[in-house]
């Protein structure tokens, strides 16, 4: 039988996190968190510095309340949590601003997660010293104390790593009053239990509906994000031919081209008589050339770092980083060979073919997109002269 509590709570506790969006919520830790951390932390601090006169106020420094029933190993005790206190919080800070500073979103959270940690363990120490110089009478202090550690879980990233150290440090705690002999007049009232009890539930629920919150707020901003990279994507790519538009080649065009090593190279490519093989076949059969050409030209590029523009109706730039003129040719005749020979089916079985012709320009001495695409049109309209060929702008130049 299919419980609806069941499957709530299935679904919203017992999910897996892929890789992606474990770096969503690192990601998401070191921007959002930092700020938390950086608040609440000072704020620990001084609260349990408080706590720490409160003692200093009613016993004295020098611990009178224990010496006087002999008992060095508590007023020991106190002092070592008081020094292992300090160490932790200046370590803590120290280390969560350098790897906030480095960027290095885990070992920050780490050390996020160890300090509450060694906070948890300090509190519960604190405690047990209190109650067993009290004699069994647990100070209001102390309470203010652990309670303050368990207001962190309100803010831990991971739940479960924060309640399995609660845990462990509550029955560390309950094994040194069951075991220290100093400990033998502790009476384990109800209320220790009870805020035992109360803290790590806390931490627990709190944390746990924390952390699937921000898990489903990642998983919606994925999401959105990838639907808007998908949008973009669409937003510049041509529906019939499946290269870029003309709006990707303005959005690029102030970029500055590829001078190093072989340098930027461009090919300008225009059908032959397109017009009149639409007159004569249909429009429709036009549009199936075309597509036909974005898929030749999206195989031939597919390996090479370049781009391929439709420039206007059957004209195309495939823009090249890093090519050398010889390269550049044999890019540009490989796929005029490959159309030449490419045969177009049509209704009644009939097969028909047509032709390209290439202009070729490469960026030399600081040449703008503008200048080059000039050139590439220069050379195509050499082309044209006999059609179905390529032409390379630095050859006419030349002449
Ligand atoms: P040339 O060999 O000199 O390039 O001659 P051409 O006929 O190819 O050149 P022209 O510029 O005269 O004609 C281009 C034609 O391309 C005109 C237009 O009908 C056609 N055309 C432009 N865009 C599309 C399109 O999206 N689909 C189809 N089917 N035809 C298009
Ligand atoms: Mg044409
Ligand atoms: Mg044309």
């Amino acid at each position: 039988m299919k419980s609806p509590i069941k499957e709530f709570f299935l679904k919203k506790f017992f999910f897996k996190i892929d890789s992606e969006e474990r770096d969503a919520i690192r990601r998401r830790v070191m921007k959002n968190d930092h700020k938390v951390y950086m608040v609440l932390l000072p704020i620990i601090i001084i609260l349990e510095l408080v706590v720490l006169l409160l003692n200093i106020y009613q016993y004295g420094l020098s611990f009178d309340r224990l010496q006087n029933r002999s008992m060095l190993g508590v007023m020991n005790a106190y002092r070592g949590l008081y020094l292992f206190f300090i160490i932790a919080c200046i370590a803590c800070i120290f280390l969560l601003w350098y790897f906030q500073k480095k960027k290095k979103v885990f070992p920050y959270f780490m050390v996020a997660s160890f300090f509450l940690m060694c906070l948890m363990f300090w509190g519960a120490g604190i405690a047990l010293c209190d109650t067993v110089a009290e004699g069994g009478v647990y100070p209001d202090y102390t309470y203010l104390a652990i309670g303050l550690i368990g207001a962190c879980a309100f803010i831990t990233l991971e739940p479960w790593v924060f309640t399995s150290a609660s845990l462990l440090t509550v029955v560390i705690f309950d094994v040194l009053l069951g075991t220290v002999p100093a400990c033998a007049n502790v009476k384990m009232d109800a209320s220790f239990f009870l805020t035992t009890v109360v803290i790590v539930g806390i931490a627990f629920v709190s944390g746990t509906f924390n952390f699937v919150r921000r898990i489903d707020a990642i998983r919606l901003e994925l999401k959105v994000s990838n639907a808007n990279e998908i949008l973009s994507d669409k937003a510049l790519l041509d529906d019939l031919t499946r290269v870029f538009n003309r709006r990707y080649l303005t959005e690029h065009i102030d970029e500055p081209l590829d001078y190093t090593e072989n340098g930027s190279g461009v090919i300008m490519l225009d059908i032959d008589h397109f017009k009149s093989l639409n007159d004569t076949y249909g429009h429709q059969v036009g549009d199936e050339c075309l597509s036909l050409l974005g898929i030749a030209i999206n195989n031939l590029i597919r390996d090479k770092e370049s781009s391929c523009v439709r420039y206007g109706g059957e004209e195309f730039l495939i823009f090249f980083k890093n090519i050398t003129k010889g390269d550049l040719e044999i890019y540009a005749e490989t796929l005029r060979r490959r159309i030449e020979k490419m045969k177009v089916s049509i209704s009644g079985g009939v097969q028909i073919q047509y032709t390209i012709s290439c202009g070729l320009a490469k960026a030399k001495d600081g040449i703008s997109y503008n200048n080059l695409i000039n050139q590439a049109d220069e050379a195509l309209y050499k082309a044209k002269e006999e059609r179905n060929r390529i032409c390379y702008y630095g050859d006419i130049s030349n002449n």
